[in-house]
C-alpha cells in the first residue's frame, strides 16, 4: 500500500510515517499542500493522510486537485478542527474519512486498513516491481515478459512480499498468510518455498528479488 502523509507539524509527520512504515505502508511524506498535489500528481497512491491546516495550500485546496472520477487514492483527513461542519466541508470536498487530532494511533491504522479494503472502481491490481510482474486475478506471473509457472504457495508468497514491499515478513507470519491456520505446514516448509520460488525467479534471470534478514525473515526490498 502506497500512502502519502500531507502534515506541516514536523513532529507529528516523523512519528506519523515511522508508524506506518512499521504498519505496512510505503510512506511518502509532504510538508505543504503545494508539495503534496506535486506527489500526488507525479505518483500514484492507494492512500492520503491529510492535515487541513497547511501552508501554500490548505487541505482543501489538496482535496480538490484530486481528480474527480477514476484512479484517484482514498483520502482520511487528520485535523484538529472538530465541528460538524468541518467534518461535512471535508467529506463534500472528496474526503473519504475524517479524523479527530488528538488520535489514537491504532485508531487510524484500523481506519486506514478499511479504507483501502472498502470496494470501489476497479483498481489496476497487476503488481509490478524488478522486472516481475503479477497479476493476482488471473494467478500469472511473469518476469520480462516470460511466464513463469509458480505453485499456488510460491505465487502466493511473491505476491505477500510484492504487496507489502519492504516490509519484513516472519516465517511464522508467511506460514499463516499463505498456507492458513489449519495447515500443517510448518515453519521449515516456508523455507522450501522460498528457495523454489527464488530458483524459479533466478532461472527466468530476476535474481537476488527476496532478501533474507537474518533472525527477521523475508522481504522484496
Ligand atoms: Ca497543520
Amino acid at each position: 500500500m502506497k500512502l502519502l502523509l500531507v502534515e506541516d507539524s514536523e513532529r507529528l509527520r516523523a512519528t506519523l510515517a515511522r508508524g506506518l512504515r512499521e504498519g505496512g505502508f510505503t510512506v511518502d511524506v509532504a510538508a505543504d499542500g503545494a508539495a503534496a498535489t506535486g506527489y500526488l500528481s507525479a505518483y500514484a497512491y492507494d492512500l492520503v493522510v491529510l492535515d487541513l491546516g497547511l501552508p501554500r495550500l490548505d487541505g482543501f485546496g489538496v482535496l480538490r486537485a484530486l481528480p474527480a472520477t477514476g484512479e484517484r487514492p482514498r483520502v482520511l483527513v487528520l485535523s484538529a478542527r472538530d465541528q460538524v461542519s468541518d467534518r461535512i466541508d471535508a467529506l463534500n470536498a472528496g474526503a473519504d474519512d475524517y479524523l479527530v487530532k488528538p488520535f489514537s494511533f491504532d485508531e487510524l491504522l484500523a481506519r486506514l486498513h478499511a479504507l483501502a479494503r472498502r470496494p470501489g472502481e476497479a483498481r489496476a491490481d497487476v503488481l509490478e516491481h524488478a522486472g516481475v510482474r503479477l497479476d493476482p486475478q488471473s494467478h500469472q506471473a511473469w518476469s520480462n515478459g516470460t511466464p513463469i509457472a509458480l505453485t499456488p504457495r510460491e505465487f502466493a508468497l511473491l505476491e505477500l512480499l510484492l504487496r507489502h514491499r519492504g516490509r519484513v515478513f516472519a516465517r511464522a507470519t508467511i506460514l499463516e498468510r499463505i498456507a492458513g491456520s489449519a495447515s500443517e505446514a510448518s515453519d521449515r516448509s516456508i523455507e522450501v518455498v522460498v528457495f523454489s520460488l527464488r530458483r524459479k525467479l533466478a532461472d527466468a534471470g530476476c535474481e537476488h528479488l527476496i532478501e533474507n534478514r537474518r533472525g527477521a525473515g523475508y522481504l522484496i526490498a
